[in-house]
Formats: structure tokens, sequence, C-alpha cells
């Protein structure tokens, strides 16, 4: 009950301690998810009513100069397969998404040297050029304030950049010393004041989370006020010093899910490819949970597997950008309904 209370609390105030954080996460039981998830649903229902936003993912590089402790394509990682998409291979994968129905196409990739800023710049333009009424997402890490601003000047419209953890020992633990924790919150400030629509989010279940370092991971977000969150749980790759961990918890992740929904309101939340991986209809567990999109994978069929974050990445079915007539339809059922148009944050009145 006393848990449900807090809940009540974060709804009605949209903030908790530092403290109350720490509490509700370290000890909820499976009443306390659903209670949250029930009032995320009745919030994204608020601001969104049954629709559910698509992005089409295009993994356009896996070379990566950092060296990421939980990440498959970390430098260290000799047998990671690399490879990167041309920039008509790139355009393509915005024609076949576009025709599929996608309005936003999302760049991700390694922070790969052999994409130039001046070359990613033009990459940006040309697919703005040809489909104006689509939006762009960037998601290729950390870069100087004017190559943000650059990016967005060529056309980028919204910036990907997960925090990984708010709490700086615990970011130590997953990254080398020469990786930043002020840095990457400082990226994230950035990006914002440039004017990207901007997207946190951390791992759920990274070796070395506590309640202590989710609590500060809410605070943080509390405190952002990001336009899109993602979440979903730490996979771990064999060929990383993780390799041996435990994999996150899917309920855990559901449960922060919707307390982030129920923190931020009218935020952008998607429900991951890694919760879709670790869960078998992960996708619509999170929308349950109170997710509002989803980011099928776009990418050439072929490199799908190359661009390996963590062991067992789906890229098939509900995963795949081919599969998402399956995902209306099973979205459909749920009484949810999957939209074209580029779904760009909103203010909240
Ligand atoms: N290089 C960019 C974008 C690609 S990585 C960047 O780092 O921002 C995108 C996200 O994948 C990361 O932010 C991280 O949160 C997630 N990720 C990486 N390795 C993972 C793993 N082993 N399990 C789950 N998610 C992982
Ligand atoms: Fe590179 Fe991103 Fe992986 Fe880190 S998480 S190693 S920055 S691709």
């Amino acid at each position: 009950m006393r848990n449900q209370e807090v809940i009540d609390r974060l709804e009605a105030g949209g903030y908790l301690e530092r403290e109350e954080w720490a509490a509700l996460l370290a000890d909820f039981d499976e009443s306390d998810r659903l209670y949250a998830a029930q009032k995320a649903v009745a919030t994204a229902n608020r601001y969104f009513g049954n629709r559910i936003y698509i992005r089409g993912l295009i993994e356009f590089t896996s070379y990566c100069k950092n060296d990421c402790y939980y990440c498959g394509l970390r430098r260290s990682n000799t047998r990671a397969a690399r490879y990167r998409l041309t920039e008509e291979e790139i355009l393509t994968c915005c024609e076949t998404g576009y025709g599929l129905g996608f309005r936003t196409f999302v760049l991700q990739g390694g922070e790969d040297g052999g994409f130039s800023d001046e070359r990613l710049c033009a990459l940006i333009g040309a697919i703005k050029e040809r489909w104006p009424d689509c939006a762009l997402t960037l998601s290729v890490g950390e870069r100087e304030a004017d190559v943000y601003r650059r990016f967005y000047a060529a056309g980028a419209d919204r910036y990907l950049l997960r925090h990984e953890t708010a709490d700086a020992a615990h970011y130590g633990r997953l990254h080398p010393p020469e990786m930043s924790p002020d840095h990457r919150i400082a990226c994230l400030d950035t990006l914002k004041a440039i004017g990207y629509q901007t997207g946190c989010g951390f791992m759920v279940g990274s070796p070395g989370q506590t309640p202590e370092t989710l609590a500060a991971d809410m605070m943080l977000i509390g405190k952002l006020h990001p336009h899109m969150v993602g979440i979903g749980p730490f996979l771990p790759h064999k060929d990383t010093p993780f390799g041996r961990e435990r994999a996150g918890s899917c309920e855990l992740t559901l449960f922060l899910i919707s307390l982030v929904r129920i923190m931020e309101k009218n935020v952008l939340l998607p429900a991951t490819t890694a919760l879709g991986t670790a869960l078998p209809g992960g996708r619509e567990a999170g929308i349950l949970a109170g997710a509002n999109v989803v980011m099928p994978n776009l990418s050439p069929a072929g490199i799908r597997e190359k661009y390996a974050l963590y062991d067992g990445k789906k890229c098939t079915g509900a995963e795949a950008a081919e599969g998402i007539d399956g995902l209306r339809e099973r979205l459909r059922r749920l009484g949810y309904e999957v939209v074209s148009g580029r779904g760009d944050w909103k203010e909240c009145k």
C-alpha cells in the first residue's frame, strides 16, 4: 500500500525525493507494478489517445572508437563484424521505410571516424531533401557542440543519447576512464539548448546498478525533462568484459517505463528492441506499461546481425520494419493504432 501511495504522489506532483525513489525501486511487488502500469497507460492515453508512433531504425555503421564495457561494438572486440553502409544503401533504406509508412528515420551507429562530420551533414541534407515530410533522428554519440549545431543546421530534428547512468561511480564501472559522465550530461544539455528533440535513457540491470543509482537516473530525467527516454534491459554480449553477467530484469524495466510515463506525462517512450529481445511479446508488454513508440529495424537484412550490441538481438517479426503489418495487427487487437506521421514531441497544456 505504501508504494501505491508513493506512486499516487508521483502522479500528482511529478516528483519524488531521492530516498523515496530508492525505497520504491528496492522493494516493489507485482501489484505495485500493475498499479503503476495502469496509471501509465491512462496517462499515455490522455496525451496520445490510442496512437502508437513508429520510427525506422537504420544501423548505418558498426565501427566505434569507444570501448564501453557492455557493448559488443566496443573497439576492443576484435571478433565484432564491422561494416559501414554507403550513402546509397542508407537512402534505399529510407525509400523502403517511406513505402512502409515510416515518417521518422533514426540513423544510429558507433562513433565512427569513417563518417566525417561533413559526410554526415551531406547525408542528413540528402535525406531531408528527398523526404522533407520526414523527421530525422541521430544517435551517433558524443560530439562537440559545434558539430551538433552543424547536424541540426543540416536538417536533423532529434537526437538520442542515453546517459547510461546518472551516478558517476557507476558510470566509471561501465566505461573506461577516458569517458566522462559529466561530458555525456553536458552533451544532453547542449542538444536540448540547440533545439533538438532530445532523448536520454539507460539500461536496466547493468553491472553495479542499485536502487540508489536508479534513483539518480529518475532524478536526472525529472530535471532534464527530455523529449524521449529509452529504457531497455542490459543484455550481455559474450565478447565483452560483461559477457558472463546476468541480463537485466524485464519486470523492473516495465516498472521503470511506467514510472517515467507517470512522471513525465507527454514524453515519447519507446518499447525498445532490447525489451523485445529479452521478453516474448516485449513490444506489446512495453506499450501495456505506458510506452507509445516502437522502432522497428529498417537496416538491410544482411547486416542486422552484425550490429550486435548484445547477444541474440531480435531483428525479425515485430522487430523488423517489413513485419510492421503483423505488429500493427497485434497492437490493433490490444486497442492501439499504429500511425504514420512524424509523431513529434508536443508541449502539453
Ligand atoms: N554509439 C551510440 C549509439 C549506439 S549504442 C551511443 O552509444 O550512444 C545505443 C545504445 O545501446 C546505448 O546507449 C546503450 O544503452 C545500448 N546498449 C549497448 N550495449 C548494450 C547491451 N549490452 N545491452 C543492452 N543495451 C545496450
Ligand atoms: Fe560505441 Fe555506443 Fe557501443 Fe559505446 S555503446 S561502444 S559508444 S556503439
